[in-house]
């Protein structure tokens, strides 16, 4: 559909006029810090802490950051919950608000799921879509502050990734990322919108036609990316300071220096032509949406992977394990041993694992497989009880421990991640930005 950009324009300036806002300058903009609550995100918010930490080039301060943000996939691993008073303790001392986008109640979850299986039975031809919108019952709920709408899971639009997913009898898979997409991505810019809304007067729609016209910079989602993963990062946005699209080759024990200067170059339209909204006339194809980039503070700085270890210890999150759901396809085999071992009452597994999520995860592939064959949650293995029988007969000796602190997957196999959930295989990053809409 095609916008009218000058009316979208005109509104968004005029919304800004009355917050008393008529100008922007380069620090005029939302940045959060998306905290996965992994060893990365929680490394960017101790550089943070430090002064060190640095984006597009700048140093940044506390006092620049808008939120640190969680968003809960609902199948989060306890230890991932486990460091959350800690961290927003250390951002309580910075000054710097820690929102956690909870997932709406089971109840409001359960009613959500009754009549969207209703709806799709009914209407599957015309447009669920918007009908699911109608729905969402906890949505409606307004007039609440951004810390309520968190706590009730307004800024989701899925019930828990698992439920979302069970009751359509697929999976979370390798090869659509979809589910960080909208279990993360969608519920963080909606936050996004209310920050914006609240510091400039202006939502996203507005920030995006005031961005396209050169009037103002994206909003900067900063994302924990370490340095020798440089498959991850996706410099997409025309408003990106041209250093920073190519991530620069890390090298071991680099300096902590910052080397982008930010420079804020609005992308013009050739001239004559009239500004669009079809993605296809954008630079480079480019899809995503104008209010809002990445940046990647680690890529920036040379931090690899091993040297995330020294600045957790520093903070006291030496201990902090990798994030992710538990139920994702980009995890080692030996993490689901790990769920089954919680149900048979292992009590070192049962300190990262609830012994109900087995058998969850085994039956939503069990629904999956039973509706498309080719649905496996493991690569090639038939099944998760199968490739687990036979990863325990080739490491009998693995300990819980030893499993956990294992990494996931790297290069062919699936590296995964958009930094929000530490997740994303390389080779559906496109996928991931083709995902993005406004
Ligand atoms: S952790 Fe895995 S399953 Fe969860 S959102 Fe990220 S990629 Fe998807």
């Amino acid at each position: 559909m095609r916008l009218d950009m000058r009316a979208l324009l005109a509104q968004a300036k005029a919304q800004a006029k009355r917050s008393g806002k008529t100008r922007y300058g380069p620090t005029d903009r939302i940045v959060t810090l998306n905290m996965g609550l992994g060893r990365d995100s929680v490394a960017m918010l101790c550089l943070l802490a430090e002064g060190k930490l640095v984006a597009q080039g700048r140093k940044l301060s506390p006092s620049d950051i808008d939120a640190v943000v969680f968003s809960d996939t609902g199948a989060e691993w306890l230890h991932t919950h486990g460091i959350v008073p800690k961290v927003a303790a250390l951002c309580r001392r910075l000054g710097v608000p820690f929102y956690m986008l909870s997932k709406p109640s089971d109840a409001a979850c359960a009613l959500y799921l009754d009549e969207a299986a209703d709806l799709r039975t009914e209407a599957r031809s015309e447009g669920i879509k918007a009908k699911l919108g109608s729905i969402r019952h906890w949505r409606k709920k307004t007039g609440k502050s951004i810390e309520q709408k968190a706590r009730i899971g307004w800024y989701h639009l899925l019930p828990p990734i698992r439920d979302d997913y069970y009751s359509r009898a697929t999976i979370a898979s390798r090869a659509k990322a979809d589910c960080t997409e909208n279990h993360k991505v969608a519920a963080i810019r909606k936050l996004i919108d209310d920050l914006s809304r609240a510091r400039f007067g202006v939502g996203n729609r507005g920030w995006s036609a005031l961005v396209e016209a050169g009037e103002a910079l994206p909003h900067l989602s900063l994302v924990g990316i370490a340095a020798d993963e440089p498959s991850r990062v996706v410099h997409m946005h025309p408003l990106d300071p041209p250093a920073t699209r190519t991530p620069p080759t890390p090298r071991k024990g680099q300096p902590l220096i910052p080397r982008f200067t930010s420079v804020h170059r609005p992308w013009k339209y050739p001239k004559g032509r009239k500004n669009s909204r079809t993605w296809s006339e954008r630079p480079g194809g480019w899809p995503g949406p104008w209010y809002v980039t990445e940046a990647y503070p680690l890529v920036e700085l040379g931090v690899a992977k091993d040297d995330e270890q020294a600045i957790l210890d520093r903070h006291g999150f030496g201990g902090t394990y990798k994030s992710g759901c538990w139920l994702c396809p980009h995890q080692p085999v030996g993490w689901f041993w790990v769920l089954r071992e919680a149900a048979k009452g292992n009590k070192q597994a049962k300190k990262h694992a609830d012994p109900r999520w087995w058998g969850s995860v085994v039956e939503y592939e069990r629904a999956a497989l039973e509706a498309n064959p080719n649905m496996k949650v493991i690569g090639s293995y038939p099944s998760i009880p199968i490739a687990v029988e036979r990863w325990r007969a080739k490491n009998p000796r693995a300990t819980i421990e030893e499993v956990m602190q294992k990494d996931y997957a790297r290069g062919g196999s699936g590296e995964c991640t958009t930094g929000e959930c530490d997740h994303l295989d390389a080779a559906i990053a496109a996928s991931r930005i083709k995902t993005r809409r406004r």
